[in-house]
């Protein structure tokens, strides 16, 4: 079989539950230097075997062909030669349910080139900066707060992170340590079904938006002019948030028509 495309090797798996995880790849060769919040592509060929947790697919993959799809870059921006993902397994897709299947050791196919328009240095300095994500949409937040959070102390810096149970909180270890280390940065998981040891938020992400959240404990108003706005995950919750902020003036950001909120759907 053809895998002379495979170009990196698979250094760690952390299995956070049996259909998130989070993987790091050693590429053969260094990618560029890229921009916090960019992505790049993993692939796999259709003969690679699906993880035992699976469901049909629902379009057979071809033997010999590269299956390959976009992943946000979990690293910060200078780690060209070993870069982290995390990955949310669709039961019934081609690509995630190979990956799954992957052991330390194994080889995979990386993109050579890291794209996206989903950046933190495109926004200008002082702004304060609200990052809403849910699901695996907090991936881009880390590569942003690993890469930046140190040069950026006149902003203040929120994660509001939503998920269903405690276990979908990807990186809340990381992200509680950051609140804990720098005066800027503010942690806002909301979980919509906890069990009885949460005492954090218990609201989706646009109730806790709505209800004024951000005003009240962080003084950060949703003003186009101050805050910036990136929105990551989900459609249905990207969808719902863009509107709430359409209201107050928001428009939504590309580099030809910049705008204030910056919007990634997965
Ligand atoms: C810019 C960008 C960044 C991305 N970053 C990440 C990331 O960091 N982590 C991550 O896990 N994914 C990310 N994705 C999504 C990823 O590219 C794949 O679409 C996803 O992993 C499914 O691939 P698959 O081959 O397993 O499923 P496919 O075979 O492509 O899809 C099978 C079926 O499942 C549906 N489907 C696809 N995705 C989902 C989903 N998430 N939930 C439910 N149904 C779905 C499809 O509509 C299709 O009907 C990103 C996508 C983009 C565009």
């Amino acid at each position: 079989m053809e895998t002379s495309l495979y170009n990196a090797t698979v250094a760690s798996k952390i299995m956070v539950t049996p259909d998130l995880m989070i993987i790091k790849i050693d590429t053969d060769e260094p990618r560029k230097e890229f921009e916090a919040g960019q992505n790049t592509l993993l692939g796999l060929y259709g003969f690679e075997k699906r993880s035992s947790n699976s469901e049909p697919e629902l379009v057979p993959a071809e033997n010999d062909k590269l299956i390959k799809r976009l992943y946000s870059i979990v690293s910060a921006k200078t780690e060209i030669r070993q870069l982290e993902f995390y990955i949310s397994q669709v039961k019934s897709g081609q690509l995630t349910s190979r990956l799954f299947n992957l052991n330390v050791g194994d080889r995979v196919y990386v993109g050579t080139t890291i794209t996206g328009i989903f950046r933190l240095d495109e926004t200008p300095e002082g702004t304060d900066i609200v990052m809403v994500a849910a699901g695996t949409g907090i991936a881009p937040y880390i590569s942003f707060l690993r890469s930046h959070i140190i040069e950026r102390p006149e902003s203040k810096m929120v994660v509001i992170q939503g998920g269903t149970h405690q276990w979908d909180l990807g990186y809340y270890s990381e992200l509680t340590f950051l609140e804990n280390t720098f005066a800027n940065f503010f942690y806002v998981p909301t979980l919509i079904d906890a069990d009885e040891h949460w005492d954090g938020y218990r609201l989706c992400i646009e109730d806790l938006l709505k209800n004024d959240v951000l005003q009240n404990e962080f003084n950060i108003t949703p003003d186009p002019e101050r805050t910036r706005f990136f929105v990551c995950g989900k459609p249905d919750m990207v969808s719902h948030v863009a509107e709430w902020l359409h209201d107050f003036g928001y428009t939504k950001h590309h580099p030809d028509d910049p705008g204030e909120m910056y919007i990634e759907e997965f």
